[in-house]
């Protein structure tokens, strides 16, 4: 919209009623600072030009072939929503959770309602990974619900939150401190936690020779402020009291034990070893151990569900393409007029800021293309409004969104919150239709 020579529209279509995605149902509860990007998306929406419609899903409401009708050029940006699984023996115990899926939980995703933890069963937890999101789900676990209730937490997982018996999380890495996939800020945050404590033994923080030459000639300023951190927090002891949460590395899980429920996380220990390319990896030293628990959370990155005429690659869930350009298959031609962005473009890596610069890069590419004439063709008398309401679609507007934003904030002010958010599909469309007839003065 920012283009000074073109005239661009744009219509966004969103499978749930509610806009915003990531930030409204995955980023945590305790970075609102995070979340103040919507000021700039709200702009955007109300620029001249720019049409939501929520409600409506690809491959179900509307097909790829629809919006070849209709558009000159389409942008997926559906991301990827799924916890990756592992494949192991026992995965399938109760207990054994994927933590996107808490991430939702607590968030009030209407896909993770369904989700059961029994915190009130569960003291000891193991995070398998140990990128941002094992550190987000160990912060929300480890935290007193308390300093949570004031934000746009989930109600539910909040009651839930206040029945856990939640003692110690422990994270494992399947690499060492330098190899670790968090960011340093976060991971100094959940220590900065009030009656948190960061454990690591001094065995477990330190580097093996490769790594310690890696980081010193390599290592970007946040790994090397990490991997400090990290032994400053191994030369301490214990408080008596309080949560804590345990960083153990180079432990790699085989199998999850348990009868129904699961017990422990059996592991096999590792070594960092330089792969023909210089790449530090690690591998088997033929040692396991088992860590005791009663809830698991995998964290061991995401995964994106394919949509129907839309191409998939199946090894990240990404949409296959070169530089945004979306390709018919992985390795196959251009399909003129389709474009990827965010996790949809790269898979499930990089964190908000990335993904800015990565959709300048794609809309510089659709700026080209169309300079070139390389563009769809849609028919000027087919439009999406008209074919969504001849299939009976029941669209959610902006406009809509805005009452029903008004509405949760109100909701959320009579409990002392930001914001109380619907948590189901039928619920957000019932208190939208109320919201719609109201502002009708019917
Ligand atoms: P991630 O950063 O890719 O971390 C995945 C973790 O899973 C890594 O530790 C990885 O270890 C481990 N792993 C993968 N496969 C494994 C296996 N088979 N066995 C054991 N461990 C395995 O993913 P993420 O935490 O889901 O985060 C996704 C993106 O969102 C990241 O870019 C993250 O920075 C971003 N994010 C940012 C924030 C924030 O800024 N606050 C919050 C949430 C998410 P290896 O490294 O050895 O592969």
């Amino acid at each position: 919209m920012k283009q000074a020579d073109v005239d661009v529209r744009i219509d966004m279509f969103e499978r749930l009623p509610v806009p915003f995605g990531l930030v409204r149902l995955g980023v945590a509860p305790d970075h609102q600072a995070v979340k103040r990007v919507v000021n700039i998306y709200g702009k955007v929406a109300a620029a001249p030009g720019f049409r939501f419609f929520g409600n409506v899903a690809l491959g179900r409401d509307l097909q790829v072939e629809d919006l070849e009708r209709c558009y000159d050029q389409v942008i997926y940006a559906f991301g990827c929503s799924k916890s990756s699984r592992l494949g192991l023996p026992g995965e399938e115990l109760a207990g054994v959770h994927g933590a996107a899926e808490m991430v939702g939980w607590y968030n009030g995703h209407p896909d993770c309602q369904g989700e059961r933890y029994e915190l009130d069963k569960v003291e000891r937890v193991v995070v398998i990974g140990n990128g941002n999101v094992a550190l987000d789900v160990s912060r929300v676990l480890l935290q007193q619900p308390d300093r949570l209730a004031s934000t746009d937490i989930s109600a539910r997982a909040l009651d839930e939150l206040r029945q856990s018996s939640v003692q110690r999380v422990t994270m494992l890495g399947r690499r060492g401190p330098a190899q670790a996939a968090y960011s340093a800020k976060e991971l100094e945050e959940i220590d900065e936690v009030d009656e948190v404590q960061l454990m690591v033994t001094p065995e477990e923080a330190a580097l093996d020779p490769q790594s310690a030459a890696w980081l010193e000639e390599h290592g970007s300023r946040g790994k090397q402020r990490s991997v400090r951190f990290l032994h400053a927090c191994a030369d301490r002891d214990a408080d008596d009291q309080g949560r804590k949460f345990h960083c153990r590395f180079l432990l790699s899980p085989v199998a999850f034990l348990g009868e129904e429920r699961v017990e422990a996380v059996r592991v096999e220990h590792m070594e960092i070893y330089a792969d023909e390319s210089g790449a530090l990896r690690s591998r088997p030293t033929g040692k396991t151990e088992d860590v005791p628990c009663e809830m698991v959370l995998l964290s061991v990155g995401y995964r994106g569900d394919p949509i129907p005429g839309v191409p998939y690659d199946a090894r990240n869930g990404s949409v296959p393409n070169i530089d945004g350009r979306v390709l018919h298959d992985r390795g196959g031609d251009v399909r003129v007029g389709h474009y990827a962005v965010g996790w949809s473009k790269r898979g499930p890596s990089g964190i908000i800021g990335t993904n800015m610069a990565d959709s300048r890069a794609t809309v510089k590419m659709m700026v080209e293309d169309r300079a070139a004439g390389r563009s769809l063709s849609p028919s000027p008398s087919d439009d999406v409004a008209e074919l969504l309401a001849e299939r009976g679609v029941e669209v959610v507007s902006w406009a809509d969104w805005d009452r029903l934003d008004a509405w949760e904030r109100a909701e959320g002010e009579k409990r002392g919150k930001l914001r109380e958010k619907l948590e189901t599909v039928p619920e957000m469309m019932r208190v939208i239709g109320e919201l719609r007839r109201a502002a009708a003065g019917e």
